[in-house]
């Protein structure tokens, strides 16, 4: 299969899973995750007119950032170590993988030092899976409260993933939570402005996290392919 067949392949189920959910197809952004391929491949993605795209290594992202940084808005979606804040600020727009206090002071010192306010995402372990980074969702108001000080921050959403499903149905309640603790967030008005957005929905399982409300899916095998 060409990119360009999985491109529309993939665009009419995220149609037609808004479709069932009564939602409008603009209220759900594509994150084109390029770790499985490589700098060519990445570059024919952005051709090919995908203008998110999400990488989880800075080691494999640096080389793709450095020729395509400009022709793209990049996502760091993968686990980030504190040490690596300093290669991916400034590079990647968005942090989908907030998920501690050391790493949101760090993001927020090296954000004041460049004048940069960082969009992120707190990431939220709600399937509870032990191999899974991200907070525990018990966790998430306490943590959103120390948040509100951070003045290089703007949380704008939750991320979640759920576990690998044979049956995607299953991974529903995942995704239900999320959208759930988002609310609960917002009700509740700890960060003190709006976060609206959730990031959940990969190629597995994208069709029952937009249906559960998801504004930005992850994917990688089913649109850029693996190599
Ligand atoms: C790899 C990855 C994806 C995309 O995976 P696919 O199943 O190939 O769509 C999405 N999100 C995260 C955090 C990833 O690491």
């Amino acid at each position: 299969m060409s990119m360009k067949d999985r491109i529309e392949a993939v665009e009419a189920r995220i149609a037609a899973a808004c479709a069932r959910a009564g939602r409008d197809r603009g209220e759900v952004e594509v994150i084109a995750v390029t770790k499985y391929v490589s700098l060519e491949t990445t570059g024919e993605a952005i051709r090919e007119g995908l203008r998110h795209l999400g990488e989880n290594r800075w080691q494999d992202a640096a080389p793709k950032l450095q020729t395509y940084g400009e022709a793209a808005e990049w996502h760091f979606i993968g686990h980030l170590q504190t040490n690596k804040v300093k290669d991916v600020i400034g590079k990647f727009r968005y942090i989908h993988s907030l998920d501690r206090l050391s790493l949101a002071k760090e993001l927020e010192k090296k954000a004041g030092q460049l004048g940069l306010t960082v969009p992120c995402f707190i990431q939220v372990n709600v399937s509870g899976e032990e191999s899974k980074y991200g907070l525990a969702p018990d966790k998430l108001l306490e943590f959103a409260g120390e948040l509100r000080a951070f003045e290089h921050l703007r949380i704008v959403g939750l991320m979640t993933m759920a576990p690998y499903e044979a049956e995607p149905e299953a991974t529903r309640p995942v995704f239900r939570g999320l959208r759930e603790l988002r609310d609960r967030l917002n009700r509740e008005g700890v960060l003190g402005y709006e976060a609206p957005h959730l990031s959940m929905g990969m190629s597995n399982d994208f069709e029952v996290a937009i249906e559960e409300g998801a504004t930005w899916v992850r994917l990688g095998s089913s649109l850029v392919g693996r190599e």
